[in-house]
Formats: C-alpha cells, sequence, structure tokens
C-alpha cells in the first residue's frame, strides 16, 4: 500500500511524451502524434475506470481487487482495504447486536422498546410470553391497543411514570405483572415489565390476614363490650374495688373496636383499585357535617373550627370513604392541638384540580417524622397518640381512601407553628363543568 506511485507516473509520462517526440521527429508531425500519445493515455485511464467499476458492482461476491499498476493500483488497494475494514466494523457491531439481543432475550422480564408515539418498535422473547406480543404483526402498533386495560391507557398517557403500575396480565387472569416505563432519547419509551405475581400472593395473604383476623375479633370483642358496658351501667351494685378497673376495661375495649373497625375500612380499601361508588359528593355539605362532628369531638377544648369552601364544589367519587379520609384529618387537627386552637378547613378548586387543606395551628410535626406519617400504626409521640385515643391507621386510611380518588397526599409542617394536612385531587375526579378560577393559596 505504501508504494510509492508517483515516480513510475512520471516516468510513464515521461516515456509517453518521449516517445511521442521520437515518432513526431520520424514524422514531422509533432502535433498529431502528440494527440494521439494523449488519446492513448486517456484510452487507458477509461480501461482503468471501467475494471473499476466492474470490479465494485460485483463486490457482493468479495473479489479482491484487479490487478493495477501505478496510481490505480494503490486506488483498488485503498477501496479494498476501506471495505475489508467496514466489513470487520460491522462484524463487530452485529457481534455486540447479538450479545444484546441474546442477553436480552434470556432475560425474565419483558422489555419493550416505544417510539415516542407510543407505537411498538422491539421487544424481547420475555415480552412475548407476559403480554402476549407477536412478531411481526404487532410492529408499529400502539401499545395501548395490545394492553388494553384501561388504567395502563391511564397510566401511559398520563406520563408520570415515577411509580410502577400493577396489572393483571392482558393474557393470563393469574399472572399479576408491574409495567415501568422510562423515557430516553427523542421521548422515545422504555418498558420493563416484571411478573409480580408471587409477591402480589404473599401481599394478598397478609391483607386477607388481618381481614380475617380482624373480622373473627370483632364478635367476641362486641359481646366483652356489651358485658363491659352492662357493668359500668350498673356499677353501684358492683363492688367499689372493680369500678376503675371496669371503666379501663371499658376504655380499651372501645379502643380495639375502632383498631378493628380501622383495619376493616383498610383491608376493603386494599380490595380494589377504584371506588365501587362513583356518585357526586357535595363537598360543601360533607365538610359542613365533618366541622359538626369536630365542634362535637372538640367540647370542652373550644376550638375555633373555621370553614371556607368554594362555592358549587362537588367532587366524584364514594362519600363514605371521603367521609372517613376528610374527617381523619380534621380530627387530628382536633386531637392534636391544645384547647382555642385555630384549625381551618379550606376547600378549592382550579386547573390543577380539587383540593383539601386543613391546617391547625398546634404543636407541629418535625420534619423526620413526615414521609413516614401515612405508615400503619407509625406515631410521632406514642404516648401522645394513645392518650388521643388514636389508632395509628388514620393517615394509612385517608392516603388508600385519595389513591382510589386519584388523589395525593401532601403534608407540610413546622415545629411549634402547626400542620398542614393537603388533599390534591386530579381534574377528572371533579364534576363537569366550567372549571372555578384559580383561588389563591395561602
Ligand atoms: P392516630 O390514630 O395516632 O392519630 P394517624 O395515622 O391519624 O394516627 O396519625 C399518625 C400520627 O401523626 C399521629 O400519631 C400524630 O403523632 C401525627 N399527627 C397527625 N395529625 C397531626 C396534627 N394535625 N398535628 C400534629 N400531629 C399530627
Amino acid at each position: 500500500m505504501n508504494r510509492d506511485w508517483r515516480r513510475p507516473l512520471v516516468g510513464r509520462m515521461l516515456m509517453l511524451l518521449g516517445g511521442c517526440l521520437l515518432l513526431g521527429l520520424v514524422t514531422g508531425e509533432y502535433a498529431w502524434t502528440l494527440v494521439l500519445g494523449l488519446l492513448a493515455q486517456l484510452g487507458w485511464m477509461l480501461g482503468q475506470l471501467i475494471r473499476l467499476h466492474r470490479w465494485l458492482s460485483r463486490r457482493e461476491k468479495d473479489e479482491p481487487p484487479p490487478d493495477g499498476y501505478g496510481l490505480w493500483g494503490e486506488i483498488f488497494d485503498a477501496i479494498y482495504h476501506l471495505q475489508r475494514r467496514g466489513q470487520r466494523e460491522r462484524g463487530r457491531l452485529q457481534a455486540v447486536i447479538d450479545r444484546i439481543q441474546e442477553s436480552t432475550a434470556a432475560l425474565r422480564d419483558a422489555v419493550v422498546m416505544l417510539d415516542s408515539e407510543g407505537n411498538l418498535e422491539w421487544w424481547n422473547r420475555a415480552a412475548e410470553t407476559l403480554l402476549g406480543l407477536k412478531a411481526p404483526q404487532d410492529a408499529g402498533q400502539p401499545v395501548t391497543n395490545l394492553v388494553r386495560h384501561p388504567r395502563f391507557k391511564e397510566y401511559f398517557e398520563r406520563e408520570e411514570y415515577r411509580e410502577p403500575l400493577e396489572l393483571a396480565s392482558p393474557i393470563n387472569d393469574d399472572v399479576r405483572l408491574q409495567f415501568q416505563i422510562t423515557r430516553y432519547g427523542n421521548a422515545e419509551h422504555l418498558m420493563l415489565v416484571r411478573d409480580v405475581t408471587r409477591l402480589h400472593q404473599l401481599e394478598q395473604m397478609r391483607k386477607d390476614f388481618v381481614a380475617n383476623v380482624s373480622h373473627e375479633l370483632r364478635t367476641p370483642l362486641t359481646v366483652l363490650a356489651g358485658y363491659l358496658e352492662t357493668l359500668v351501667d350498673n356499677v353501684d351494685e358492683v363492688n367499689p374495688r372493680w369500678q376503675r378497673p371496669l371503666h379501663t376495661m371499658q376504655q380499651q375495649a372501645t379502643r380495639m373496636q375502632a383498631l378493628l373497625n380501622d383495619l376493616l375500612l383498610l383491608a376493603k380499601l386494599e380490595a380494589a383499585d377504584y371506588p365501587s361508588d362513583n356518585s357526586p359528593i357535595d363537598i360543601q355539605r360533607l365538610l359542613q357535617s365533618i366541622r359538626t362532628d369536630a365542634v362535637a369531638l372538640s367540647g370542652d377544648q373550644a376550638h375555633r373550627i373555621e370553614l371556607d369552601v368554594q362555592p358549587g364544589a362537588s367532587l366524584k367519587g364514594s362519600e363514605a370513604e371521603l367521609r372517613s379520609a376528610f374527617s381523619n384529618l380534621v380530627f387530628n387537627a382536633v386531637k392534636y392541638t391544645p384547647a382555642h386552637g385555630t384549625i381551618r378547613i379550606h376547600w378549592w378548586s382550579d386547573a390543577q384540580g380539587g383540593h383539601l387543606r386543613v391546617s391547625d395551628n398546634g404543636p407541629g410535626i418535625e420534619a423526620r417524622h413526615l414521609p413516614r406519617l401515612t405508615e400503619r400504626f407509625y406515631r410521632v409521640d406514642a404516648g401522645r397518640a394513645s392518650h388521643s385515643g388514636g389508632t395509628g391507621l388514620g393517615l394509612a386510611i385517608v392516603k388508600h381512601v385519595l389513591l382510589r380518588h386519584r388523589g395525593k397526599l401532601e403534608i407540610h409542617s413546622e415545629m411549634g407553628r402547626g400542620s398542614q394536612f393537603s388533599c390534591h385531587f386530579d381534574p377528572r375526579q371533579l364534576l363537569a363543568g366550567p372549571p372555578q378560577p384559580a383561588d389563591e393559596e395561602d
């Protein structure tokens, strides 16, 4: 390849020129002999070009280049060399692609690549077994046509993929799948799908166990509480030594009943994703009646309980569930705010949806507790909470009710200044009608 082609080229040109001059000397026709010489050179060049073209058009047969002389030989060799290098690169890239495809094919999780519109571009073998995708006919199809579940459609179109989505497999109801979508490149989607049937079954067993135990304990506890009530009602006939223990027993039995009721309610909330009931709820009336109960709960502590509801507020969902969630927030504010404290219940709606905020000027909660508040039985101060008669399940219930109503709970609190518990509902949960003008967020 590194042959020096310049010297033979110059030698050849000089020889041609010399030959033409010699012939011109013999014939006396210098001009014509030069023209003839140049034509011969041109013809040779054209001949080489035709050989190059022929060789290039036969390239798929992987033939070595034709023998060439001087510059043409160099050109043939250089092209051949470039082509060989290109082939080697292609081979290497193909090997990498094959390895990636082999490894993704061996994955037990499904990997699906979707374009920015959500149409299927590529998927691995597990996607065929878990989701029932078929190659090649499903390529280019919108994913929402193949995973035909309203919750998947909603999840996909919402483009908020922080939390994974769990659903039954589109081809087998017994298989539970977890969908996780990430955006990459030019807004394309990478969808990972895991089989979480085993985890789901374990979770289901846990839920069933808690629900069954709570249910089984309810009847004996009702009997005990009933007898205790009778005894307390006739406390004068009982030995005075038993009066205090009887009162304590009745208090604890009432607490246990509240606990069982909350556990059963949680089990019911966890059993389905969305509330069965989807009727319109008059928020004003609901919050008004919760306020009345809160005033009764506050009693001698005389909290100031303010209610501020945007007129015409209504929401779709289950009134019983929302009553339970909202009253948990309001009653917590009453329970944890010292006497004469102020509690504000505020409802407003805007383009982002419907919002309820319950704020108090109580003792506040330390920031480190906030992320864990909605865990079952999590208490900031066990002594204070058990004194307040709480079950430790209130905020867990709130969280579940909100999840079922396309809502989110947001908690802000500052030590010594009070707490704010806000419920944010998706606009789809609001009843159709012109959106209310955005309210100030104080
Ligand atoms: P509980 O039944 O104990 O009230 P919750 O789940 O309702 O359980 O609340 C969890 C914990 O959060 C409570 O134990 C309490 O410490 C704290 N908490 C809830 N609401 C408030 C509030 N408004 N002010 C201060 N602390 C609160």
